[in-house]
């Protein structure tokens, strides 16, 4: 049976930059690999999570997954928590935190108080805050970022955001997104913590405020194994995608070199997936620079960081024995600097497998390919049927 690599580039496809001669970072790269992969493959459109809707990165990996949104995601919270180590469980709630700067009106003054470092005795005094009923975890992130879950009976995730999301805007009270006991409780919940957290921070010189968003409560979700029958490990840099790969049950492997910045060694992380193959059936590499190059409005960048991915993915070129797919998880406007609804390129490459007219890996160019254009959870259904899996519909 054919093993299978799936390489999400994040944000990777574009709309045409007129800087570029009309042409997108994608077709304006040069990227013979990349191209080499389509004409020995087939190739396709997706709308990952629906035609006419904006993905966010972790409905878009979700939904790629073969996972539909309504029915397990309710919040990005419990995938970033999962995603900086902390063991999330059904029924947990997760929430994004941000240590903040506010003035004596608890108006924002700094959302990332000063991109503040050390936060580790930040988070221990936060550790003492009691609540009944709820136990509270928080876990450090990178700078002025933190996670926190809180675990407890009735508790329910859809609930706002204390985050006004702007500065010279005043801290905000959750409520309840949909009103019933469980949110109420859960609502009063986080207001008794952030009103705990201000009398303890309140004389810090910068982080003397914590902002919370993107609550989530983690439904059951079944394991990748337990949906596909394969062992799946992922590699990123991207806490994110670590943790939605965790929740699914994945193996995390890390790779030295592996950022989620422009920087990151793709090379490496491509010829360790590879090494990985004698353990496991599933390898997802997760590379994250375009997205955020493109959110920057950095085009220019853009194509040169997708000529890098282009090299490393050389020795692919010759591995007709491994399943290839190279996709997007949603297209990201280096003009717009914003995630948008067009479709991403998807390509499927393998011995055995059709191939199509198409010669290049570009947003244009596979429109007309053989795959068609498929939405984000077709694409395990059509994996595991390429390997000759798939369950038979019918009799
Ligand atoms: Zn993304």
């Amino acid at each position: 049976m054919a093993k299978i690599l799936l390489i999400i580039c994040d944000g990777l496809s574009d709309r045409p930059v007129s800087e570029l001669g009309g042409k997108t970072p994608l077709e304006a790269a040069f990227k013979p690999n990349l191209d080499m992969l389509a004409l020995s493959g087939i190739t396709g459109t997706m709308h990952t999570v629906d035609i006419g809707i904006r993905p966010g990165s972790d409905t878009a990996h979700l939904s790629i997954f073969g996972y539909d949104i309504p029915k397990y995601y309710t919040g990005r919270g419990p995938f970033e928590a999962a995603g900086l180590g902390m063991d999330i469980k059904k029924g947990d709630i997760a929430f994004r935190g941000n240590f903040a700067t506010v003035n004596e009106n608890l108006m924002v003054v700094d959302r990332r108080a000063g991109r503040i470092e050390k936060t580790q005795n930040l988070i221990k005094s936060l550790e003492k805050i009691k609540i009944p009923d709820v136990k509270i975890f928080i876990r450090k992130g990178l700078g002025h970022r933190f996670a926190l879950t809180l675990r407890g009976k009735n508790l329910d995730g859809r609930i706002s955001d204390t985050d006004p999301h702007e500065t010279h805007k005043k801290v905000l009270l959750s409520k309840p997104l949909i009103e019933n006991i469980k949110t109420k409780k859960t609502a009063k919940v986080v207001n008794n913590f952030t009103r705990q957290s201000f009398m303890i921070l309140k004389n810090e010189p910068v982080a003397n405020c914590i902002l919370l968003r993107g609550a989530g409560t983690l439904r059951y979700i079944p394991s990748f194994t337990e949906k596909y029958n394969l062992k799946a490990a992922c590699i990123a840099g991207g806490g994110l995608y670590k943790g939605i790969a965790k929740i699914l049950g994945m193996d995390i492997i890390e790779v030295k070199g592996a950022t989620g910045k422009p920087d990151t060694d793709v090379k490496t992380k491509i010829n360790t997936a590879l090494q990985l193959f004698e353990k496991y059936d599933f390898v997802f590499v997760h590379i994250k620079a375009c997205d955020s190059l493109a959110e920057d409005g950095n085009f220019i960048t853009k194509k040169a960081f997708i000529e890098k991915i282009d090299q490393a993915l050389k020795p692919l070129t010759k591995r007709h024995d491994i399943l290839t797919v190279v996709t997007a998880d949603h297209t990201t406007s280096s003009k717009l600097k914003k995630h948008t609804a067009d479709p991403v390129p998807v390509l499927i490459t393998g011995e055995d497998i059709h191939t199509d007219h198409v010669t290049k890996f570009e947003e244009r160019a596979v429109l007309t390919g053989g795959l068609g254009h498929i939405r984000g959870l077709n694409l395990m259904p059509i994996i595991i049927d390429l390997i000759g899996k798939a369950p038979l519909y019918g009799a």
